[in-house]
């Protein structure tokens, strides 16, 4: 690979003819048109989200360095920005009156409204540009390098970097797009950020059953999205009509693998709707994102709900009785083994070697109280636990 580092581009050459893009939030093209500055594989621009546009130009006003802005040369006059999108982009904005910095009077000042010297001060700024000729995978491996410093790419930022092509373009237009009116119902079921990505590597992690580069290496040139569109739409489809009731612990839930596991049970959502509501209102539950999939489950699995378990003090007060009472009548101190035949009929355990136990199972509606806790030895606990 071949790098030729330029000091002398200046911001106006690069700003010639900037064009953004409001609807695909993405800065387009520079430099009179040979410059694209969103190659499919960069990230969309997220620095305006992030406050990080008006910190770029304070730094040019005081004339700190930009850092180093690398280009791929990718024809005879024709760059792609692999590196330093979002500082060009910022740059471009401002200058096309997009955004307004503060003064030294606390003032809103547009490009158009600052004084003639420090508009050319801006536009004369050189910016430090590395040029860069070499193969697609080296140019995307080196990608990968440079990106380590400023925000790093996540894991599928990489990936579409790895698998740009035509499929990568048209997913990212589906879930990766701020503006797509779907996002306000998959917010429900979703955790993360649209622009990040988190979006999209949901849907390709559940269409792929996990295989996230194996689908998006077998599918990278084609130019239909349908698979991956209507998959993810038929579990979004079916998690909201299973689960009427939007609940806030539904974010992020592993919604392709319950699916999957789940899709051929009938379910009544009138039936699970009340399910759930009884669930939230249990002050046992400790953990509601589990709700959900022990409905779905049969109320089988009540490790999911992570059911609140007796404290110290009352493990302690209810072992001192039945010691106390145990000891008196010369059996053991576990009621389980006081009836038995071995032993252990008369042992008295000690407190370290005895567990609490729902008298009458939370299950089946018992309470986690004084009244319904009693202390067996370890091996009776575990052997009821499992019935
Ligand atoms: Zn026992």
């Amino acid at each position: 690979m071949k790098t030729t580092l330029k000091t002398d581009i200046t911001i106006r050459e690069i700003c010639n003819g900037f064009q953004y893009n409001e609807l695909e939030e993405k800065g387009l093209f520079g430099w009179g048109g040979k410059l694209t500055i969103q190659p499919e594989y960069q990230r969309n621009y997220i620095y305006a989200e992030h406050n990080k546009e008006i910190p770029v130009i304070d730094s040019i006003l005081k004339g700190y360095p930009l850092g180093l802005i690398y280009f791929n040369k990718a024809g005879e006059n024709h760059f792609e920005v692999l590196d330093g999108q979002q500082r060009i982009t910022s740059i471009g904005r401002f200058i096309t009156n997009k955004f307004a910095i503060k003064d030294d009077n606390g003032m809103h000042q547009y490009f158009e409204g600052l004084a003639p010297e420090l508009r050319e001060k801006i536009l004369d700024t050189k910016l430090l540009i590395y040029i860069c000729e070499g193969t697609e995978p080296e140019i995307k491996e080196w990608f990968k390098t440079i990106n380590i410093a400023g925000i790093p790419l996540n894991q599928q930022e990489i990936n579409n970097a790895v698998f740009s092509g035509p499929f990568v373009t048209l997913a990212k237009q589906e879930f990766s797009n701020s503006k797509n009116s779907n996002i306000i119902k998959w917010r429900a079921y979703l955790q993360g950020n649209v622009k990040r990505q988190d979006y999209l590597e949901k849907a390709l992690e559940w269409v792929s059953k996990g295989e996230i580069v194996k689908y998006m290496s077998i599918n990278r040139y084609k130019d239909d999205i349908s698979e991956l569109k209507d998959y993810f739409n038929t579990v979004i489809e079916w998690v909201s009509t299973t689960f009427i009731d939007v609940k806030s612990d539904m974010k992020g839930r592993d919604w392709g693998r319950l699916y999957e596991t789940y899709k051929n049970q009938p379910y009544s959502p009138q039936e699970v709707s009340k399910l759930v509501n009884k669930l939230y209102a249990d002050p046992y539950v400790d953990d509601r994102k589990g709700i959900f999939e022990y409905i779905l489950g049969g109320l089988k699995d009540h490790k999911l709900l992570n059911v609140r378990l007796f404290d110290e003090a009352t493990k302690r007060t209810v072992y001192e009785n039945q010691t106390q009472k145990a000891t008196k009548k010369g059996i053991s101190n576990c009621s389980y083994c006081a009836i038995g035949h071995d032993s252990n009929k008369t042992r008295i355990w000690s407190y370290t070697d005895m567990d609490a136990d729902h008298v009458t199972a939370w299950s089946k509606g018992g309470a986690t109280d004084i009244k319904n806790c009693e202390m067996l030895c370890k091996t009776h606990n575990r052997a009821k636990g499992n019935r």
